[in-house]
């Protein structure tokens, strides 16, 4: 157990299995899915996820240009708050988002593999942008360090592609992972027709 705390704290011990992983070329799915709970109850659950999924807490995280986008759809034109994203979270302890908004390269791989082993389960990530994704403009064969896809990291459940992705674009994103968590998709009221056009 001490050991195991130690190591999720280090950010180096994770280096040689981001090497592993990020070489390997193929998306990293974990070995074994996360631990569900001894009890489960079916709408327990239900009601559980409606409210993970509208309030999803992400990291203060970004890692290039694609994070000034990212920081727009929290400002006031935008303003996430409204579907409930709300504010990012200064530690990974108080998050169950990662939004990975920019381009991973090889010694920053490390950091991202412990930033998300960090966060709260159940956890979710968004990959925003074609670095993001593939590695984007950077994707060629003299640039040696740049990871193609974030996934081959963590596991994503949203992909978000452009370079950048406009903040509606991301914005989408949180709507798409809105509707794998729950199932469905919401009819948000600002998007309802007034009833007299109906
Ligand atoms: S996808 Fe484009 S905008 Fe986003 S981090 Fe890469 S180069 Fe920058």
């Amino acid at each position: 157990m001490g050991e195991e705390k130690k190591s999720l704290l280090n950010i180096h011990s994770y280096a040689g299995l981001a090497k592993e992983r990020g070489e390997s070329g193929h998306l990293y799915h974990p070995d074994s899915a996360e631990p569900s709970p001894m009890v489960q109850m079916a709408l327990t659950e239900k009601f559980l996820d409606l409210c993970r999924a509208n309030s999803l807490w992400p990291m203060t995280f970004g890692l290039a240009c694609c994070a000034i986008e990212m920081m727009c759809l929290g400002m006031a034109r935008f303003d996430m708050s409204r579907y409930g994203f709300e504010v990012f979270r200064p530690s990974p302890r108080q998050c169950d988002l990662m939004i990975v908004a920019g381009t991973v390269n090889k010694k920053m791989a490390p950091a991202v593999i412990t930033l998300y082993e960090q966060m709260a389960a159940p956890r979710y990530v968004i990959a925003m942008g074609n670095c993001a994704i593939s590695g984007g403009p950077f994707a060629t064969a003299e640039n040696y360090n740049v990871v193609l896809g974030v996934d081959t990291l963590i596991p994503v459940d949203v992909y978000v592609p452009g370079c950048p992705p406009r903040p509606e674009g991301l914005l989408e994103g949180f709507f798409k992972l809105q509707e794998k968590i729950t199932g469905q998709r919401y009819p948000f009221p600002q998007f309802r027709p007034p009833k007299d056009k109906a």
